[in-house]
């Protein structure tokens, strides 16, 4: 392949990725939004294994081969509820990849083109360009890759989910910062000096490591959308260093479309952006203590059928534990029966309800629920006092008056379902026990509130049957 014609090839593969992009942002289009990325990637893997520059090219089909078994068998085994944990995972290999190439890069430095025809202060130029490349590339990629690795510590449980909190954390924070910046004026100016490089690698990692085990378990969501947003900073940097464009490309859109993200998500749980990045949540706050909140009613499938029944119109809030039930098709079965007996069913779906953005909407898609009735939580958190029955499916932190009521909850702030402004809500789970943050849910005590008990799929078909 001509390097015109792997320019070419690469300017296809950017575009399908940017509609990639354009399609994952609604529901409707999101299949046809991964076929774009599948294709954009096909074309930039030919392109690059047959570029002139590649070379190996048996090495590299053997680690792709390898590659793509690992891939294939994780994907297909991975739950739904795990997919964090895995997308975490994967970022801590973008992170890897970016300290690789950049040490690579470094020993073996890239021809310049044409260096004959430059001037010794363009060579020079050049040269202080590459220096640089290689120490923000190995920075970035250090940090994303132990901050990624904790994200998936965190979210899989081996590592505690509370806030990280050693004394004067922020000025460790700036310190590992500034430290890093003298060292990278050292290495430019010392001509690439491998001991500042092999110091700021180590103050990079522990930097990325601190930085989100300081971060509590509720916001989580945010940081694994944040280190999303660095794994592509760590590419761009690697498409820097390899002078490969498409990669640099590639990493600005997953860098910029992850920071974007991070932002939205702040806002939905009215958090600053600057403190997530700092990685200065949850320090300051007061555990509520776990006062005796009142007594709590309970309820039988048969009561809340006949309830249904007598209802004009009921809200559904799925959460976390209707992902690890697998409810969402009797949730389903019980949508469309109550939707033939004239019953108005909605569903309330909270920015970071489950453990991915997103992740009750494709719940409900796999199930088949019309997206029509499926809304965001500002689209009818005010339509709760007009409703007659809500039903809180596995949800719970998403749901809790706590974090409008009580300034010292760790959730404080963060806006919620108003559930408790319907006649009745009943709420779906095994337990008194806490939801993700770790936080007591008045609701639970509430006077229009009933619990119902069990596995939350159990519970949805007896329901369905008693309809
Ligand atoms: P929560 O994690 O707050 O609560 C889930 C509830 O489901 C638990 O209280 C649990 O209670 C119940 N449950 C678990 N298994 C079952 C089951 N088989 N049947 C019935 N109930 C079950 O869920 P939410 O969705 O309300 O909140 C999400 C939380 O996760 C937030 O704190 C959010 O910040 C965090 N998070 C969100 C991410 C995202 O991007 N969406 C990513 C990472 C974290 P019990 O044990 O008693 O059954």
């Amino acid at each position: 392949m001509s390097a015109g014609l792997v320019q070419a090839a690469y300017i296809v593969a950017a575009l399908f990725f940017i509609m990639s992009l354009a399609g994952l942002s609604k529901q409707e289009s999101a299949r046809n939004g991964n076929y774009y990325g599948i294709a954009g990637m096909t074309i930039a893997l030919i392109a690059t294994i047959f570029s002139p520059d590649a070379q190996g090219f048996a090495w590299i089909i053997v680690a792709m081969v390898i590659g793509a078994a690992i891939g294939i068998f994780y994907a297909k085994k991975v739950e739904m509820t795990e997919m964090p944990e895995l997308v975490a995972i994967l970022h801590s290999f973008v992170g890897l990849a970016a300290v690789l190439v950049g040490y690579n890069s470094y020993i073996d430095p890239p021809a310049i083109p044409n260096i004959e025809t430059l001037a010794e202060a363009e060579v020079h130029a050049h040269h202080v360009i590459h220096l640089v490349e290689v120490f923000l590339g190995v920075f970035i990629g250090a940090v994303t890759f132990t901050g990624s690795i904790v994200a998936f510590g965190k979210l899989r449980g081996v590592i505690s989910s509370s806030p990280l909190s050693i004394p004067h954390k922020h000025k460790w924070n700036l310190a590992a910062v500034v430290v890093s910046t003298l060292l990278m004026i050292y290495f430019v100016k010392a001509d690439g000096s491998m001991f500042a490089l092999l110091v700021m690698t180590a103050i990079a990692l522990v930097f990325g490591y601190h930085l989100v085990a300081s971060i509590g378990g509720a916001d989580m969501p945010v940081v694994v959308s944040m280190l999303n947003s660095y794994s592509g900073w760590a590419a761009a940097a690697a498409g820097f260093m390899l002078s490969n464009d498409l990669l640099i490309v590639t990493g600005a859109l997953v860098g910029s479309s992850g920071a974007i993200l991070s932002y939205i998500m702040c806002k939905a749980m009215n958090r600053s952006f600057i403190s997530v990045i700092a990685g200065g949540f949850g320090q300051e706050v007061v555990i509520s203590s776990d006062e005796e909140q009142g007594e709590h009613r309970e309820t039988s499938a048969e009561e809340v059928a006949e309830m249904l029944k007598n209802s004009k119109s009921v809200i559904i809030t799925p959460g976390y534990g209707m992902a690890v039930a697998q409810a969402q098709y009797p949730v389903h079965e019980i949508t469309e029966k109550l939707r033939a007996q004239g019953v108005e069913v909605r569903f309330g779906i909270h920015p970071v309800a489950g453990r991915l953005p997103g992740h009750m909407n494709v719940l409900l898609a796999e199930a088949k629920v019309p997206y029509d009735i499926v809304l965001e939580m500002d689209e009818l958190n005010d339509d709760f006092g007009d409703t007659d029955t809500v039903l809180v499916i596995g949800a719970n932190d998403t749901v809790n008056p706590a974090a409008l009521e009580d300034p010292n909850s760790p959730i404080a702030g963060m806006p919620v379902l108003e559930v408790w402004n319907a006649q009745n809500v009943i709420v779906f789970k095994r337990s008194m026990n806490t939801g993700y943050a770790g936080v007591q849910n008045p609701l639970f005590f509430k006077e229009n509130t009933s619990m119902l008990f069990g596995d939350a799929k159990d519970s949805v078909d007896a329901i369905s049957k008693a309809l």
